[in-house]
């Protein structure tokens, strides 16, 4: 549980300290704003982080992974351009943080991590949230989720070396896909790729640094 709860006055000056962080970086939607608002980050990281858990970084959390910085999370909410009719595919669950912020602005998200033990721990807080419009999956994300296909936006939290086929075959026409792209322990460059009918049109938007997307679901965890 968070350490202050959200009625507490310090919670509220470092909440509109973190909006204010957000609006001043460029962040403009005013429902991503609202859901940033009301998602307790603190609740997606270690009790022993939790002084950074507003903090402009990512943090590590189990099987090795991060949960990602606040202002790519709400920069790419809002590239994907989420509308409350959409059914997002997210590969990357990890802590659940980007998955619930995508849960309060889509219909239904499907998230699919690597590790059982994410997974699992995501679905607790979701639970604990009353978050209900999310399905998550133990599965390697780079064959997407065929039977849920297709997604009206795709967004990858994991590092690729390419862009998995699945991934553009899963989205729907009109479709939004959001994924860094780059070689394997290095920078990548995060890619919007817009499906219209056949064709996609790929835009370059900034260099990030995520954790590799491994190949296949892990074996213990
Ligand atoms: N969005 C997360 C950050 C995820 S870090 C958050 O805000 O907390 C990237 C995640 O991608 C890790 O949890 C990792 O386990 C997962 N991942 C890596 N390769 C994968 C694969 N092939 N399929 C599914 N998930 C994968």
């Amino acid at each position: 549980m968070p350490v202050s709860g959200p009625n507490s006055h310090e919670e509220a000056a470092r909440r509109a300290e973190f909006l204010l962080f957000l609006k001043r970086r460029g962040i403009a939607d005013r429902n991503l704003l609202r859901a940033m608002e009301t998602v307790p980050r603190d609740l997606f990281v270690a009790p022993e982080l939790l002084q950074h858990a507003y903090a402009d970084r990512p943090l590590p959390i189990a099987c090795g992974q991060t949960i990602s910085q606040p202002y790519l999370v709400a920069y790419m909410t809002e590239q994907l351009a989420l509308n409350d009719r959409h059914k997002v595919l997210e590969i990357g669950t990890g802590s659940g943080y980007q998955t619930a912020i995508l849960s309060r602005l889509a219909r239904r998200i499907y998230t699919i991590d690597r590790f059982r033990t994410l997974t699992a721990e995501a679905e607790k807080r979701f639970a604990e949230l009353r978050i209900a419009n999310i399905t998550t999956m133990t599965a390697d994300g780079a064959l997407g989720w065929p039977a849920q296909a297709p997604f009206d936006r795709i967004m990858v939290t994991a590092g690729c070396a390419d862009v998995p086929d699945a991934l553009v075959d899963q989205l729907g026409d009109d479709g939004v896909l959001i994924i860094p792209v780059g070689p394997p322990g290095g920078e990548q460059e995060l890619l919007k790729i817009e499906k219209f009918g056949e064709r996609t049109v790929t835009k370059n938007l900034l260099t990030v640094r995520f954790v590799p997307l491994v190949p296949g679901k892990a074996a213990s965890l």
